[in-house]
């Protein structure tokens, strides 16, 4: 047993370990109000090497545990997305939710970078091996979008597209590594208040007027894209865009500062990680990651620093093991 990616035939007994990651968004366009009152979005994924372990092993019935970065703050109950997720796979599939789930968390809980979609996505995929259920990738797809908007793009992992909620992906062509410096914050910023605020501050007319075009400007989007398939850096930089920057910036005011700190340090560019409170700065290479995160931890701009790298694998096995 190791670690690296290991083809499962369901050993009685055994116990599988699933491995997915934390999510930037390269670019988060928000579109207007959906009659169920999300919103309409166009974003570029990149799946970064914070990774989230979920271990399934046989159980009598339903249980989970958490540990690792910011576990006190997880639910372990029906509320946990990675239970949910058990609880539909058993479901669809007919069988008994036996399992006990182990999730180790490397990603912080409510950051903007989709932690517990990433466990749901582990677990989806943890228990298909368990269970033996066979259940295609379309399939796991199909059920990770019922869980979350982000739960697909956790399954697919790499660089996507993502329409719809979000849910909607499709692979992009990327060329290269990217390396980042993550700037995490002390407390979290809850996703729907980040949206009310983004609906509050395009007020009343704007929010109509989204809501009947179900209009996203999709410009940058492609400028991205473009980057992306190119492989060039700079240009990556210059096309990040992120609509719940100016809204996560108003309900944190302090993460202006985070912004700034890590740019003078010499980042390519940086936004703010979805939803937030996680910022992101992309780096040219290990000295100005080094440079930029040791500027961030000094100055007190962030709680704490992670230097990952992207884009990394989705939702796999990666140990199976008593
Ligand atoms: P998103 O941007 O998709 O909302 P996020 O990274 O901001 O994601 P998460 O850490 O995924 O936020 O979760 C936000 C909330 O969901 C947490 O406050 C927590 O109460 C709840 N939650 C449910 N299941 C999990 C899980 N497995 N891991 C973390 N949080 C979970």
């Amino acid at each position: 047993m190791g670690s690296g990616e290991v083809r499962v035939l369901p050993v009685p007994g055994a116990s599988v370990v699933a491995r997915a990651h934390a999510k930037v968004n390269l670019a988060l366009r928000v579109g207007g109000l959906r009659p169920d009152r999300s919103h309409e979005l166009v974003t570029v994924f990149e799946a970064v090497s914070l990774p989230e372990d979920v271990r399934a092993s046989p159980s009598r019935g339903l249980e989970c545990a958490v540990t690792g970065e910011g576990a006190e703050h997880v639910p372990v109950d029906e509320r946990n997305l990675a239970v949910r997720a058990a609880l539909l796979l058993a479901e669809r599939a007919g069988v008994p939710p036996r399992v006990r789930l182990d999730i180790t968390k490397t990603v912080p809980v409510a950051g903007g970078m989709a932690g517990g979609s990433a466990d749901a996505a582990a677990a989806l995929v943890a228990c298909d091996a368990l269970w033996g259920t066979g259940l295609g990738r379309e399939d796991l797809l199909a059920l990770g979008g019922e869980l979350g908007a982000d739960v697909p793009f956790a399954l697919l992992g790499g660089t996507a597209v993502g329409t719809g909620r979000g849910e909607q992906v499709v692979p992009a062509l990327a060329r290269g590594e990217r390396s980042w410096v993550l700037a995490l914050s002390a407390s979290g910023l809850s996703t729907p208040a980040v949206y009310g605020e983004l609906d509050r501050r395009r007020g009343e007319a704007g929010r109509a007027a989204a809501g009947a075009a179900l209009d996203v400007d999709e410009t940058a989007v492609h400028e991205l894209l473009q980057a992306l398939r190119a492989g060039d850096a700079a240009a990556v930089g210059a096309a990040l865009v992120n609509d719940l920057q100016e809204p996560a910036l108003a309900l944190a005011p302090h993460l202006a500062t985070t912004l700034q700190v890590g740019l003078e340090a010499g980042a390519v560019a940086a936004l703010v990680s979805g939803s937030g409170p996680t910022t992101a700065f992309l780096v040219d290479g290990r000295e100005q990651g080094l440079a930029v995160a040791v500027a961030l931890a000094a100055s007190g701009a962030a709680a704490d620093v992670r230097r990952v790298t992207g884009p990394v694998h989705g939702a796999r096995v990666v140990d199976v093991g008593r």
